[in-house]
């Protein structure tokens, strides 16, 4: 994952979910399955509430407890009448991932969380403490990818499946709790894990609703990025539904040809298309532009114009990511002083500019660097 370099509500749906509560007490009775109800359905917890007649500013502060103050499961069910804590402890499962294995870094403030489904796969969100002391989590949105960019760990993989909503989400709340001994709280949240979070699009745009809405997550949108190999459509739709939610676009050549053979989506979602995509997206405000440097690839002078040429008329802020290496990979990135002298020009040209380095890079938590080692059951 990144760092930065020195130099430089729409909340109908979970309203509508969470209130309904249509359901008979008697008939969830015979639906609840014990530690089977996920904390995030709604409708279940609010089933549970009606159920035990728990006062509604009682789930407000059992809602806190979980998502904003990140306590513990038995801090959490106190927050609870007495009686109630038996029925929601039996019937919710605080916990849709299970933790599988956390890696620290012992060069930066990275460290890689290693969840495992219930299904046994392995899925990795990484916590990152960058000098500044904002505290970043970046999470995966599938099991694997079915992007196959060339420069990419993930994407050698192949993909498995979609991650659920709750999947997603799990990710935050228990990052969340195991920074908090440490006085952290999870300042950003950015979909740059595995997979193509805007091929996973109805969770994603849950996963976003629960995270900006106030009796949960309550991120602001300027807080939560999406990253998307691009494409337009969902783009385009997310554009719509989420104005105040950063968008990234992994652009990495403004050039068709080089582009369509670093990351094969290219071939179908054109630059021509994506020009669009980008012009409308930054109606609501700067859209960042991700560019990862590589040896020979795309960090030459016909590359810089091209990129120049592309970007002019929209505005854009500029990350220039420098490669992370991984087995089996034989590209090589662009030295420092070369990217510098890229951002350099860029911002001569006028354009916003920030230059990362990587955080997690020695326990292969950085950008590109996340795959799925073993399955486990
Ligand atoms: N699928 C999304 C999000 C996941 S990748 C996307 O493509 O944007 C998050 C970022 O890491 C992307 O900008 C991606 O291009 C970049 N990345 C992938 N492999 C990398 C590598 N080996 N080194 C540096 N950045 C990499």
């Amino acid at each position: 994952m990144e760092g930065i370099d020195q130099d430089h509500q729409k909340n109908d749906q979970i309203g509508g979910r969470f209130f309904r509560g249509k359901r008979s007490a008697f008939a969830g009775l015979f639906f609840y399955k014990p530690g089977m109800v996920s904390i995030y359905d709604m409708d279940e917890v609010e089933e549970l509430r009606r159920r035990n007649a728990v006062q509604p500013h009682r789930i407000k502060l059992f809602r806190t407890a979980l998502f904003k103050n990140a306590l513990g499961w038995d801090e959490v069910l106190e927050t609870l009448p007495e009686n109630a804590r038996h029925d929601f402890s039996v019937t919710l499962e605080f916990e849709s991932l299970e933790l599988a294995g956390r890696h620290d870094s012992e060069i930066d403030g990275a460290s890689k969380l290693v969840f495992k489904t219930t299904d046994g796969h392995l899925i990795e969100s990484v916590v990152l403490r960058p000098a500044t002391g904002r505290t970043s989590l970046c999470i995966s949105s599938q099991v694997g990818c079915a992007c196959s960019c060339g420069f990419c760990a993930t994407g050698q993989m192949g993909f498995t499946r979609s991650l659920t909503r709750d999947e997603i989400l799990d990710q935050v709340t228990q990052a969340s709790r195991i920074v908090k001994p440490e006085g952290r709280t999870i300042r950003n949240v950015v979909f740059m894990g595995m997979g193509e979070p805007l091929l996973n699009l109805e969770n994603l745009f849950q996963s976003l609703e629960f995270l900006r809405a106030a009796p949960f997550f309550n991120y602001a949108g300027s807080r939560l990025m999406v990253s998307t190999v691009g494409i337009p459509q969902a783009m385009e739709r997310f554009s719509e539904r989420f104005p105040d939610v950063q968008l990234a676009l992994s652009l990495h050549s403004a050039r068709q040809e080089v582009r369509e053979k670093l990351m094969p989506q290219a071939r179908k979602y054109t630059l021509d298309m994506l020009h669009e995509s980008l012009l409308e997206a930054s109606r609501n405000g700067k859209v960042m532009i991700e560019y990862l440097m590589l040896a020979g690839v795309n960090d030459g002078d016909a590359d810089f114009r091209a990129l120049e040429n592309y970007l002019r008329d929209i505005p854009v802020h500029i990350n220039i990511i420098p490669f992370n290496e991984y087995a089996g990979c034989n590209l090589r990135g662009t030295p420092k002083s070369e990217r510098k002298a890229f951002a350099d020009r860029l911002k001569t040209a006028g354009f916003d500019v920030t230059l990362r380095y990587s955080l997690g890079a020695d326990i292969a938590a950085a950008c590109g660097q996340l795959v799925q080692h073993r399955k486990m059951r």
